[in-house]
């Protein structure tokens, strides 16, 4: 049976009354976000499809319910977009890009400075639909968003961005290279972070003068809604941006579609190696981010008080659902003897519902997450880890219903499944190392390469670190090394698929093919001579 299959039969089996498990402040903000944006819902109505410039009801007849993590309240309906209207889609995004792809650089910046303001100003709308669908703190969604506003502000520099080259070749030939749009592209989003993976693209897609076709989460498609009404707002033509939803057939739609000529996803591994061998087949520009397991090393000589606050926000802020999050501390030496500090602290975290005051991390995304959670700390305890700090079975007072789960410690070893494993749950696995040599050698025998850390005072452990260490980013004394979009998205091995990443540099390049043309005016043709038939060397 397919995910889509067993979803849909879970779903029906579960009653979702609209409304019923809302605070009043969540209430407030649900009606507030659907009286105000067109193409999202929060009081049980159905998001839109965004085809053209319109904001249109699907004409589907499978429906996915999107429902507040916290208290199952449901929020939304997503379809699956129907095959007639990806078609629609994909036919507005390419007529669309007969003229946007001719539409001045200036013309594109414009759009993106725009963009930004209106990100800027309507924040909150985006932040509150991140809280009340993706179920994440208030001020870790406006985190979400700003993230993504970076890539916005940066993709302002487009017309250097944009610079191509020239040379003389020879007398009186010039050759120049173009930096060209590549046609209809397509963005396919994970639930985990609903603002900031749509503005990877949107931004460096468009001002590079694409066309682009976003699928975002079908947990969690609100701020890509908002997102594509302040595009509107911002002057963007219709048809350069469409929204669509649903799940693996729609993203099998884009992976199959002629017309699309590059496809970007983020999400776990499954869905990543599928969609980058199934578009990679059709001819397509594919680039995937996918699952990780990042290390971090504590070194004995490292600041213990800074060590440990790092540790405890990258491994449970967000509830570790952040591809970037710490997921195993190596101890070393004297680090082990931190460990009841660092339980202390984790201890100290309140998870509680995003809008409520104080909360340091929310709800996990689904009951069938939890489950899957719950699944691999008990596989710990089974395998013979040590389960130091167990968020199971957690209660939040005034939310019976959530997907709670609080910070868990366990010490395990390698072998075990919770460290083989993604676990994308506020779980912090710890391991212990005898020297930085073995610490290398383990998170250079772990198959992801997304993120890793080391927290040290020696800037020659520092260097030897990253020196040798194999992940495509590092962090020293820095708990989520995230670059900034001035740099491009660097995670390798088994976290990546594709051989141009995310943002930065690397996203103009992905988004644009080069055009050389060569051109010979000779200047003496105005006296004419005889044709020269030899091959041309320019020399
Ligand atoms: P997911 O793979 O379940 O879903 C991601 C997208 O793929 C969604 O739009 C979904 O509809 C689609 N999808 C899901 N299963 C599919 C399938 N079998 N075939 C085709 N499409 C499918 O991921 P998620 O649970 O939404 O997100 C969490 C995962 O994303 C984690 O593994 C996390 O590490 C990863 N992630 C990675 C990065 C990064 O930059 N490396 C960033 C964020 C999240």
């Amino acid at each position: 049976m397919s995910i889509n299959a067993i979803r849909a039969r879970t779903l029906a089996t579960v009653a979702h009354p609209p409304l019923s498990g809302f605070t009043a402040v969540t209430r407030q903000k649900a009606e507030q976000l659907s009286a105000e944006w067109k193409g999202t819902n929060a009081v049980g109505q159905n998001t839109k499809n965004f085809i053209g410039g319109e904001f249109v009801e699907s004409k589907t007849t499978n429906w996915i319910d999107v429902v507040d993590p916290a208290s199952q309240t449901l929020l939304t309906r997503v379809p699956e977009t129907t095959g007639a209207e990806f078609e629609q889609a994909v036919a507005a995004a390419s007529q669309a890009f007969k003229s946007w792809s001719r539409t001045s650089v200036l013309t594109r910046q414009r759009f993106v400075l725009e963009l930004q303001q209106q990100l800027r100003q309507h924040g909150e709308a985006i932040a509150n639909s991140i809280v009340l669908e993706q179920g994440k703190t208030y001020p870790d969604a406006q985190g979400d968003l700003l993230r993504g506003l970076q890539v916005v502000e940066s993709a302002a520099g487009i017309p250097s961005a944009l610079l191509g080259n020239a040379i003389e070749v020879s007398k009186d030939m010039d050759t120049t290279t173009r930096r060209l749009p590549l046609g209809v592209c397509a963005s396919i989003a994970p639930f985990n972070f609903p603002a900031m993976i749509p503005l990877w693209t949107i931004p460096l897609a468009i001002a590079t003068g694409n066309t682009l076709i976003i699928k975002p989460s079908e947990r969690d498609p609100g701020a890509a809604m908002i997102i594509a009404e302040l595009c509107q707002r911002a002057g963007l033509p219709d048809g350069v941006l469409n929204v669509v939803h649903g799940g693996v057939p729609t993203v099998n739609a884009i992976c199959d579609h002629p017309s699309i000529k590059a496809v970007s996803f983020v999400g776990g591994d499954r869905a990543g190696r599928h969609i980058y061998e199934r578009g990679r087949k059709a001819g397509k520009r594919v680039q995937c981010n996918m699952g990780a397991k990042n290390h971090a090393v504590m070194m004995p000589d490292a600041n213990k008080n800074h060590s440990l606050n790092a540790l405890v926000g990258a491994a449970f802020g967000a509830a570790g659902q952040r591809c970037m999050a710490i997921s195993v501390a190596v101890l070393i030496g004297e680090a082990q003897s931190w460990v009841p500090e660092l339980i202390e602290r984790a201890q100290k975290l309140i998870v509680n519902q995003g809008f409520e005051k104080g909360a340091d991390l929310g709800p996990v995304t689904s009951p069938a997450a939890k489950e899957r959670i719950d699944g691999l700390i008990a596989s710990a305890q089974e395998q013979g880890g040590k389960i130091l700090l167990d968020g199971r079975g957690l209660e939040v007072a005034g939310y019976p219903n959530g997907n709670w789960v609080g910070p868990t410690v366990i010490e395990a070893t390698t072998e075990m499944r919770c460290y083989k494993e993604e676990i994308f749950g506020p779980v912090l696995i710890l391991v212990k190392a005898d020297s930085l040599d073995d610490a290398i050698g383990i998170i250079n025998s772990n198959p992801y390469g997304n993120g890793t850390a080391i927290f040290t005072q020696s800037g020659a452990t520092a260097r030897k670190f990253e020196n040798e260490v194999e992940v495509g980013q590092i962090g020293i004394n820095v708990p989520i090394p995230v670059p900034l979009p001035m740099f491009s998205w660097s995670g390798n091995k088994g976290s990546f698929l594709g051989d141009v990443p995310f943002y930065g540099r690397s996203g103009v390049d992905f988004y644009t093919q080069n055009k050389t043309t060569t051109t010979l005016w000779r200047s003496e043709d105005a006296i004419g001579k005889k044709a020269s038939v030899v091959m041309p060397t320019h020399l």
